[in-house]
C-alpha cells in the first residue's frame, strides 16, 4: 500500500508545500515551509484546517482579520486550494527514481499494490495518469473521498485491501513518508515502513539533495528517520526501492508467525 507524494511521486514532497504557500499569500500570510509540512499526509482539508490552528498562523490571521478561523475558512481555502494545486501538481509529481522498475517487479513477483493520499480523487488524477505514462502503475488507487475519510483513519487501505482481495491485514505493508502514513497502516492492522530521503520529513527535491553535504544528509536521513520510528513505524528507508529487502525480511517473519508492530 503506497503512499504517492514523497514515496513513489514528487521527491521532497515539494508540490503540496509550493501550493499551501501560494494560497496563504493571496489572504496576507507567509506560511513556512515547516508550517506547511507539519501536518502533511492528511486529507488536504484537514491539513488546512490544521495549519489554521498553528499558533503563528493563527496570529497572522487574527490580526488581518480580527478574528479566529472557523470552519467557512477551512471550506473557502480548500475550494480555492483545488485548482491552484491542480497548476502546481503535474510540475512537480514526476516519478521518483526507480520507482517504476521497483514496483514492476514487484508486481512480476506477484505482489499486489495499491496506493492511498492525502490527495482527493480530482486532485490525484493528472498525477496518476502521469505515473502510469511513466511505468508505474499500482493495482488498486483510493483517494480520502472514495473511503469516507483520510488519514490517519485505516479506510483507504481497507478498501484497497478489498479492491485487491488480499487479506489478512498482516500480510500488507503500507509504505509512506509521513507521521499519517504510518499511523493509517497502524490503525489497518499492517506493518509499516517509513521512507525518509524522498520525504517530507526531509523536504528537499532531488537536485537540492544531491548538492548537501554528506554530513548535512546524514544528519537529515536520521532525523527523518526518528520521527517516522516514534510514530511507530515498523521499518525505514530511504527510498521505495530500498524496501525491497525489507519485504523479504517481512516475508520471513510471516513465515515465523510474527505479527505486525512487533518490531521484532
Ligand atoms: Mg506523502
Amino acid at each position: 500500500m503506497l503512499d504517492w507524494a514523497g514515496t513513489t511521486v514528487d521527491h521532497g514532497s515539494m508540490a503540496p508545500v509550493i501550493a499551501l504557500q501560494a494560497l496563504f499569500a493571496r489572504y496576507g500570510i507567509v506560511l513556512s515551509g515547516e508550517d506547511a509540512r507539519r501536518d502533511m499526509g492528511l486529507l488536504k482539508s484537514d491539513h488546512i484546517r490544521k495549519i489554521l490552528s498553528l499558533c503563528d498562523v493563527r496570529a497572522k490571521w487574527l490580526a488581518l482579520t480580527s478574528r479566529e478561523p472557523v470552519e467557512e475558512d477551512v471550506a473557502r481555502f480548500f475550494e480555492e486550494f483545488v485548482p491552484l494545486q491542480k497548476t502546481i501538481l503535474p510540475r512537480h509529481s514526476m516519478l521518483i527514481e526507480g520507482v517504476a522498475e521497483t514496483v514492476t517487479g514487484w508486481q512480476r513477483r506477484g505482489l499486489r499494490v495499491g496506493s492511498s493520499t492525502g490527495y482527493t480523487r480530482e486532485m490525484l488524477a493528472p498525477i496518476l495518469t502521469q505515473a502510469i505514462a511513466g511505468g508505474y502503475r499500482p493495482d488498486a488507487t483510493v483517494c480520502p473521498d472514495e473511503a469516507g475519510a483520510g488519514r490517519p483513519a485505516p479506510w483507504m487501505l481497507m478498501r484497497n485491501a478489498q479492491l485487491l482481495d488480499v487479506y489478512p491485514p498482516s500480510v500488507c505493508v503500507k509504505i509512506g513518508d509521513t507521521e499519517s502514513d504510518i499511523e493509517e497502516g497502524i490503525n489497518a492492522g499492517m506493518w509499516t515502513i517509513g521512507v525518509t530521503r524522498t520525504g517530507n520529513l526531509v523536504g528537499m527535491d532531488a537536485a537540492s539533495w544531491a548538492q548537501l553535504p554528506p554530513e548535512e544528509k546524514a544528519g537529515k536521513l536520521a532525523g527523518a528517520e526518528e520521527s517516522l520510528r516514534h510514530a511507530g513505524a515498523d521499518f525505514v528507508a530511504e527510498d521505495l526501492p530500498a524496501c525491497s529487502s525489507i519485504l523479504a525480511g517481512i516475508d520471513r517473519r510471516l513465515s515465523d508467525g510474527v505479527s505486525p508492530g512487533s518490531r521484532k
